[in-house]
């Protein structure tokens, strides 16, 4: 499957997903005209998005709805999410998975699993098709077995890698903002992203997106390394086992 980061931080985040005879998005975090300018750039008709997926909703992730209801793309997340968007009536409650079908030898199936992020009924998304299957988990507060087991054995992983602890322990943020980010329901550190990313890259090719940085708390070098760091520690090395992309 093919995958475009097409936005990602507190600003926006965007990803586009397709399998060749389907394509989603997961996300709608810009303003709905800065939403068709990056699908231009990116070579992506709107009228063949089949369906957008959110994983909560917080304005950087659901921002560009209204994107949706131009082009009639219909908008798929948990009844907790949509009721807060305040879209039960025209969105599609995603409960357990659902088959978006082109043709009879190609289709992709999605479902969601539950995360930890202080919004009112967060998930990350499990995206399959006959070949490949792909992970996106936005943001969390921490990684549990559960969803460790949701997105095992993933070909693609697009994870939240949103600050260094020390970063953010040591910076001007107020000490509220600080315990929430830092929280159950925050956000995942470079640390936690990479504890999870040992559990689940087996060195067979995987590619990983870091996403969702913060640009006060965090460098896509510490990113990276702290990733790179957990999985060398289990025999991986990137560009050899695994192939690693910062945005
Ligand atoms: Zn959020
Ligand atoms: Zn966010």
């Amino acid at each position: 499957m093919d995958i475009k980061i097409l936005a990602t931080g507190s600003d926006g985040n965007c990803v586009w997903i397709s399998n060749g005879a389907i394509s989603i998005l997961i996300d709608c975090g810009l303003p709905k005209t800065k939403v068709e300018k990056i699908l231009l750039a990116a070579d992506i008709d709107p009228t063949k998005i089949e369906a957008i997926f959110v994983t909560h909703e917080h304005q950087d992730h659901a921002r560009g709805l209204p994107f949706a209801d131009k082009y009639k793309i219909p908008v798929y997340a948990s009844e907790g999410t949509l009721k807060e968007l305040g879209r039960l009536e025209t969105g599609k409650i995603l409960k357990s998975f659902i088959i978006l079908d082109a043709f009879s030898t190609s289709h992709l199936s999605i479902a969601p699993f539950p995360v930890h992020h202080d919004a009112m009924e967060p998930t990350g998304f499990v995206i399959r098709d006959q070949h490949e299957k792909v992970s996106v988990l936005m943001d969390t507060g921490k990684v549990d077995d559960a969803m460790l087991y949701a997105m095992s054995h993933s070909h693609q992983y697009v994870f939240e890698c949103n600050h260094d602890e020390d970063m953010l322990v040591n910076g001007d943020y107020p000490d509220t903002t600080k315990a929430r980010i830092l929280s159950d329901i925050g956000h995942l550190s470079n640390q936690a992203a990479a504890a999870a990313l040992a559990h689940l890259v087996q060195g067979r090719g995987e590619r990983i997106y870091l996403t969702h940085m913060s640009s006060s708390n965090n460098m896509p070098a510490l990113a990276q390394g702290a990733v790179k760091k957990a999985l060398r520690q289990k025999g991986l090395q990137a560009g050899k086992h695994y192939h690693l992309e910062v945005f």
